[in-house]
């Protein structure tokens, strides 16, 4: 047993939090229904809004209490932001202004990665240094491509059989709820807002309970770049509450979801059941990664590793079903169980560390519940299954075999460190045609890796391009990595298919679902039709 906190190991002061409000207006505010609380209790010449804690998973122990919002502060928040579209400067400013003042806002990010990345550091349990170098920069970097893009909105001129002038206008769609899971806070904040900012859009933001921190701080920092007030709020609080609250408004006219297929439903719902506002839904996964006998077998052990292990699985594209074929496959297992042992696990500060815990005792239990149903299924662990260190949310890299698609382990996502191991065929008859594009060892591991009802991401390690354009083409999901897995760019589209939601983040697709189309048309001569 280890002791897993030291945060000095990094030499690395954890920052004072500063931010611990909602955002509302260009002001931090307490929240309403707490005030409201305390004027019943006669307590009025105080008043505080009520709050909730904010957690700590190397350790269990409390942050700090963040303001707890509602129904009630949405609906200032809504108010805020509908007058910022309606009467204020951002929708009307031209995309060069906006522009500017979001370059800016990156600015300000990269002036404060440390301390940003400390922040997701100890309220998700990610990597320091992975914040530092690769998630907070991620968060300024999108800042600047969508300001790239600002000015370059345009509709176009359309051709009619008629002697009529017509063209389209692409239009900032209105007010926005964006609302944020807990395992990229920083990435998905900006995924989300900064497109919307470069559309003219206004909103309100809804980070997920166990990660607030970071978004109050991305909020201050808009407002000293001057992003006008309404512009952009920030609404803390639980899902079923506040979150609610923005999936049924009446008045926002987008909802933007990242989080767990379950939880996109109930906002699908809401959107119907309220004022049918648009929906845009990035949701779970179970993602396949195949690996053809010809791939690197080293290479392909820490892929596939990295795949899962990455960000403690707390990923929504990880790599949670691995194909391997039959021929390198006995090789396979035991290069990546070495690999899997040697996982270092401990305080995200310290630079070693590959895993930090998981984001809450919630996710922790529900991860080691899914371990104890793969066992009692027949699924055969390999390696890990159990809790790591004397302390906090932690759990061993975990390794499956003896699963069958229809176990619960091989179609749930579990988000965690849990790997399902299985194994492909290659009879000698059919090995001679491997080259070949029709091969049936393909289809098979085509079909078994379509069989699921996510399509988020999948990937393919081959060395023969045939046969990765081929699988390419027959996935049935939103991101394919050949030879490679879990990379993005700013400018590449990101979604699901299926189950796994539609629309699509980063890239321009992730710019354009914040526009609508307008059509506009006048005769050419003086005719009246
Ligand atoms: P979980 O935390 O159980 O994994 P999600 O990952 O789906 O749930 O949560 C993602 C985001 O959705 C969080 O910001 C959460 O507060 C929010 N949320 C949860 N339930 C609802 C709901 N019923 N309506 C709107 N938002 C919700």
């Amino acid at each position: 047993e280890q002791n897993n906190t030291s945060a000095d190991q990094s030499h690395f002061k954890i920052p004072d939090i500063k931010f611990t409000k909602l955002f509302i207006n260009g002001e931090f505010v307490d929240s309403i229904k707490g005030q409201i609380d305390c004027l019943h209790k006669d307590v009025s010449s105080k008043t505080i809004g009520r709050t909730f804690d904010t957690v700590d998973p190397r350790t269990g122990e409390v942050i700090v209490r963040i303001a707890e919002g509602d129904k009630e502060d949405v609906d200032a928040a809504v108010k805020a932001a509908r007058e910022a579209f309606d009467h204020g400067p951002w929708p009307r400013m031209s995309g060069f202004q906006r522009a500017r003042i979001m370059l800016k806002f990156a600015d300000l990010i990269e002036q404060n990665i440390e301390e940003l990345a400390a922040l997701d550091c100890i309220d998700a349990g990610k990597l320091f240094l992975w914040g530092k170098l690769v998630d907070i920069p991620f968060g300024a970097r999108l800042l600047q491509y969508y300001a790239g893009a600002a000015d370059k909105v345009h509709g176009e001129v359309l051709k009619s059989s008629r002697p009529l002038h017509a063209y389209t206008l692409k239009e900032p769609i209105g007010v926005v709820g964006h609302i944020i899971p807990w395992n990229f806070p920083t990435s998905n904040f900006f995924m989300k807002v900064a497109p919307a900012l470069a559309a003219g859009c206004t909103m309100i933001v809804k980070p997920a309970e166990q990660t607030p921190l970071s978004a109050l701080f991305h909020a201050h920092l808009a407002k000293q770049a001057g992003v006008p007030d309404g512009v952009l709020n920030v609404v803390t609080g639980f899902g079923h509450t506040a979150g609610a609250a923005v999936s049924s408004h009446m008045d926002i006219d987008m909802v933007s979801f990242t989080g767990s297929t379950e939880v996109g439903r109930l906002i699908m719902q809401a959107a119907a059941t309220s004022n049918l506002k648009m929906v845009s839904l990035e949701l779970g996964g179970k993602s396949p990664l195949i690996i053809f006998d010809d791939a690197d077998v080293d290479k392909a052990a820490e892929l596939a590793l990295n795949g899962i292990l990455f960000n403690k699985g707390e990923v929504c594209a990880a790599s949670s079903r691995v194909y391997v074929q039959e021929g390198i496959y006995g090789e396979f297992e035991k290069k990546l169980i070495e690999k899997a042992k040697a996982w270092k696990l401990g305080d995200p500060f310290d630079p070693e560390t590959r895993q930090g815990p998981q984001v809450d005792k919630k996710q922790f239990e529900r991860i080691l519940s899914y371990i104890d149903i793969g066992v009692k299924e027949g699924g055969t662990l390999l390696t890990g299954g159990k809790p790591w260190g004397s302390k906090g949310y932690y759990v061993e890299p975990t390794v499956f075999v003896d699963v069958k698609e229809d176990m619960q382990i091989a179609r749930d996502e579990i988000f965690g460190p849990v790997l399902s191991l299985m194994k492909f065929k290659c009879t000698p008859k059919i090995r001679s045609c491997l080259r070949s594009v029709t091969c049936r060892t393909v289809e098979e591991a085509i079909e078994r890796a379509n069989n699921s009802k996510y399509g988020l991401a999948a990937g393919v390690l081959t060395k023969d391009m045939n046969v990765a354009n081929r699988v390419s083409r027959s996935i049935r999901a939103g991101i394919i990595w050949i030879n490679c897995y879990s990379s993005l760019d700013v400018g590449f589209p990101f979604g699901g298919y299926k189950m796994s939601g539609f629309g699509r983040e980063l890239g321009l697709d992730g710019l354009h679902k914040y526009l609508q189309v307008k059509t506009v048309m006048t005769p050419l001569h003086d005719s009246p039709w």
